[in-house]
């Protein structure tokens, strides 16, 4: 029989799939003993089913009946009876946190008569009053639909009228005029009355939290977040417990540890006489912590030791909502708190060092973007001059942009490429598309736990918030500093994360610690001592080796300071750039033997040069070198540029230039109209003659030279673009006799393995054959997505991914993480049937997935040898390597 709602007490936080995150954690802190006020979940499983369906599943309104009588019986009042309601809280809550991306409505079960019973019950009529008008404005918009801005007008122009700087300066007679107001606001709005029938309240509340999992910012949220989309939400039904019952109440947020920094020790924000939501949305400003422990000891010591509690049943870092009713402390909701990238690192290595988990727990509890983050550089404070203003650092590191003062503006400038920070009193929801498209976020309310800096921390955006000394205009588009300065929209500014700081124009960037220590393994803080061993471990426990793409000896070298095991791409073609280029386009375009040798042999000192820098930059090291693999266009000169030339020439009666006409007759003849799929690769090789001997015997003549000096190369040689084994067997025939010549010539026997890319999906499907000629396989996954999607790589991303993104055909660009489904069963199939038929065969991906977090993982289940990606991304991925060796699955539950 299948339950769709569950009371706290049967619940626990394995059931997170079912109950959500949030109910999931309430049964936890139940069973722990907590103060919980009472409650039950409804499951995500009637979600889905109320989504699929648009009915309620059945079954599930008994339930709640049964479920809320004997929540009645625990607290010994009825739902919204007249004389002392019950009144409860309908919250959503899904498998993983979506902060503030669907709907709440508290106060459930107050109508015309029950607000009188609470009145009385509670001896405030002002709270009561209060509370009524919160329900209408939540349910109003939650519920009814009636657009939320309309329900702040009403109260903006109540406060004005009553010079009010705050809700709290409103009186009993404006809070029933307020309720009046608003209920007629309703009705104008939606042609129907507020219910006065608790049931339906509650009833209509919970599908209104069902459906709300299908809006729009939710559906964007979990699109970055990587959320899959046919989770829904489950509800939690709760007695209210009220913090705006008078100076003695009050709500707030607390973190078991710093979740900026990761340092021990309570931390969070408080509001006295105030309901959770007016904490987190920044409506007046609240104190830190500390102040509660002066305000109100008892309940201060009591938070404490139940944040201990938690984070040592958890054994992490846990954030906590609180309320605090007429001096008695109740625990509203925990879960695993999210943190900066710096606090991360802090505290799985303090966790590690207090033996509350293991290292290889330690090294799940970090992630690879998080890494990423804090190789970034931040401000160089000497030179910014002086700050303009101070907010709280609510997540870390530094960006300049120019500002801009709504979402949809950070939207359409960031679309061109333009870096903006999005400057906003404070944030909501709805300003995720620009928090998305924008560098840095700065507003001038709210704390370290409002929603810009909570969603700013968990998409790692620079954010700094809740700068006073501020003030902001959206209307007129630009903010006013304390010291008179004024920045209109499109005025350059500069945001540190980590200071609070804020400056005008672009203030220069300094290296990240982490950087230095990768560089020259200076450990200046415990953030990077924490790095540090967390990298070691990951070392340690990896299967998957990780090298670089490099093509420079410089960067070969930087990335074995790295820890890059060796080079797994070294594209030849990028040696070519700048004056050389001119060789390489007489070689292509020669029409005789004769100038081909000759351009050939300019170029043979030069990539001799190059291939002995590389080889001694990764002394003892592979280093893959694949043969020209250039899309012929990036060195022909530009056709239309020629043609105007001769054009414009001819047409003022002039004779154009000789070696003008030749080269545009043989652009001309060269011309490909896709040429990413054209005349590249070995089929370059096979046409060109002499293009392989030139590369190859420098490849040699290099390996000879350093064995000469005494080095140890290990050079590997690889053939690019094969789609057919007769393409690599042609290939290798040529790679061999020329090695053999070598050989021969200068005594240093070479022997270089020689293997393929495979980037075809041709070459996938006939892997099997290939690996008779391949030694080694490593995947091109940047054409082997082109190539499998039809998807011209250096088009599509620009001209129609954002739709594609928006519309759900697929999470993530599959150019950034591999579409397991499609190029991901190719890799799959070519690496079974290539070991199938050479069972030492080598196989590594040197496509830009090989860097990236999520792929790095498939590739180590798929059973490849290794990853190669850009130097910058070599930790990323040892660290990555290290986590799928742990067979993590990344819920991302943290960040
Ligand atoms: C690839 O295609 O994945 C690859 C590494 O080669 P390139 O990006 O140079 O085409
Ligand atoms: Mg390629």
């Amino acid at each position: 029989m299948v339950h769709y709602v569950y009371d706290f007490q049967d619940g626990d936080r394995d059931l997170a799939d079912l109950l959500g995150g949030k109910g999931a954690n309430l049964a936890e802190m139940t069973r722990l003993g907590l103060p919980v006020p009472p409650g039950f979940t409804v499951t995500t499983e009637a979600c889905r089913a109320f989504l699929a369906t648009g009915e309620e599943p059945e079954g599930m309104s008994a339930e709640l009946s049964r479920h809320l009588s004997t929540l009645e019986k625990s607290a010994g009042r009825l739902l919204g009876h007249p004389d002392d309601p019950l009144l409860v809280s309908v919250r959503s809550g899904a498998r993983f946190s979506m902060p503030g991306m669907m709907e709440t409505v508290l106060d459930i079960g107050l109508n015309d008569a029950s607000v009188l019973g609470l009145a009385k019950a509670s001896g405030s009529e002002r709270f009561a009053w209060d509370s009524y008008r919160r329900l209408i404005q939540m349910y109003g918009s939650t519920v009814m639909g009636v657009d939320p801005v309309l329900f702040d007008e009403a109260m903006t122009l109540l406060k004005e009228a009553r010079d009010a700087p705050d809700d709290l300066h409103l009186d009993v007679s404006d809070l029933a005029w307020l309720v009046e107001t608003y209920k007629r606001l309703v009705r104008d709005e939606t042609g129907r009355d507020f219910p006065q029938s608790p049931a339906q309240q509650l009833q209509q509340a919970i599908l209104a939290v069902f459906r709300s999992w299908n809006a729009e910012r939710a559906r964007l949220y979990r699109r970055r977040e990587h959320i899959p989309d046919d989770l829904g939400t489950a509800v939690t039904v709760q007695r209210m417990v009220f913090g705006n019952l008078g100076p003695d109440s009050g709500s707030g947020v607390a973190f078991t540890r710093d979740p900026a920094t990761g340092r021990p020790g309570l931390y969070g924000d408080y509001l006295a006489n105030a309901q959770g939501e007016d904490v987190v949305a920044g409506i007046r400003d609240a104190v830190p912590l500390a102040d509660l422990e002066r305000l109100d000891p008892r309940s201060y010591r009591q938070l404490r030791d139940h944040a201990q509690t938690l984070e040592r049943h958890y054994r992490d870092l846990c954030d906590i909502e609180f309320t605090i009713e007429r001096g008695t402390l109740w625990m509203l909701q925990t879960r695993i708190g999210k943190r900066t990238a710096e606090a991360a690192f802090a505290i799985a290595a303090e966790l590690v060092g207090e033996g509350l988990i293991t290292a290889d727990e330690g090294l799940k509890r970090v992630h690879g973007e998080q890494l990423g983050r804090l190789m970034f550089p931040r401000f160089d404070t000497d030179k910014a001059g002086a700050a303009i203003a101070h907010g709280v650092p609510a997540s870390p590191g530094a960006a300049a942009g120019t500002a801009v003062f709504d979402s949809a503006e950070a939207v359409r400038r960031g679309k061109t490429g333009e870096q903006v920070v999005l400057v906003r009193e404070e944030t909501t929801p709805d300003d995720l598309p620009g928090m998305v498209a924008a560098q840095a976020v700065l507003t001038s309310r709210g704390g370290k736990t409002s929603h810009a800096a909570v969603v700013a921390r968990g998409m790692g955006r620079v954010c700094v918030c809740g700068a006073q000394d501020i003030t902001v205009n959206t209307g007129a588009r630009r903010f006013t500093a304390r010291d008179g300065t004024v920045v209109e929209e499109g005025t350059f500014i500069s945001v540190d994360g980590s200071t609070g700081d804020v400056y005008t124009g672009a203030v220069p960037l300094i290296p990240s610690a982490t950087m230095r220590y990768l560089e020259s393994g200076e450990q200046a803080n415990a953030v990077v001592a924490a790095v540090a061993r967390t990298l070691e471990h990951a070392d340690a426990v990896r299967r998957l080796e990780v090298r670089a793409n490099a093509d420079m000896p410089e960067d070969a070298t930087r990335a074995r300071r790295f820890g890059a095991q060796g080079i797994g791409l070294c594209r030849t073609e990028h040696m070519f750039l700048g004056e050389r280029r001119k060789l390489v386009e007489e070689m292509i375009l020669s029409r005789t033997q004769a100038g081909r040798d000759k351009a050939l042999a300019a170029l043979l000192p030069l990539q001799r040069q190059d291939f002995t820098g590389m080889l001694e930059a990764m002394d003892g090291l592979p280093v893959t070198i694949r043969l020209l693999d250039p899309p012929l266009h990036e060195f022909l000169p530009d056709r239309t540029e020629l043609a105007v030339r001769v054009a414009s020439v001819e047409a003022s009666g002039g004779q154009p230039d000789a070696h003008d006409l030749e080269l545009l007759d043989a652009v001309n003849r060269m011309h490909e109209e896709n040429p990413m799929l054209g005349l590249r690769g070995v089929r370059l090789g096979i046409v060109v003659p002499g293009l392989v001997a030139i590369q190859v015997r420098a490849v040699a003549e290099a390996v000879a030279e350093r064995v000469r000096a005494g080095g140890s190369p290990r050079a590997e040689i690889m053939v690019p673009l094969v789609g057919s084994v007769e393409e690599l067997r042609l290939a290798r025939k040529e790679v061999a006799r020329v090695l053999a010549e070598v050989g021969e010539e200068t005594g240093v026997p070479v022997r270089c393995p020689v293997g393929t890319m495979i980037e075809l999906p041709r070459a996938a499907l006939t892997a099997g054959r290939i690996a008779e000629e391949a030694e080694f396989f490593s995947f091109g996954t940047n054409d082997l997505t082109q190539t499998t999607w039809g998807f011209s790589r250096d088009d599509v991303e620009a001209a129609f991914f954002s739709a594609y993104l928006d519309k759900g055909v697929f999470a993530a660009s599959p150019f950034e993480t591999l579409d397991r489904e499609g190029v991901g069963r190719l890799v799959r199939i070519a690496v079974e049937e290539g070991r199938e038929s050479r069972p030492e065969l080598q196989t590594g991906v040197c496509g830009e997935h090989g860097g990236d977090p999520e792929s790095i993982h498939f590739f180590h289940a798929v059973g490849l040898d290794y990853v190669s990606c850009s130097p910058f991304r070599v930790p990323v991925a040892r660290l990555e390597a290290g986590r799928a060796a742990l067979d993590v699955t990344d819920t991302g539950d943290s960040r």
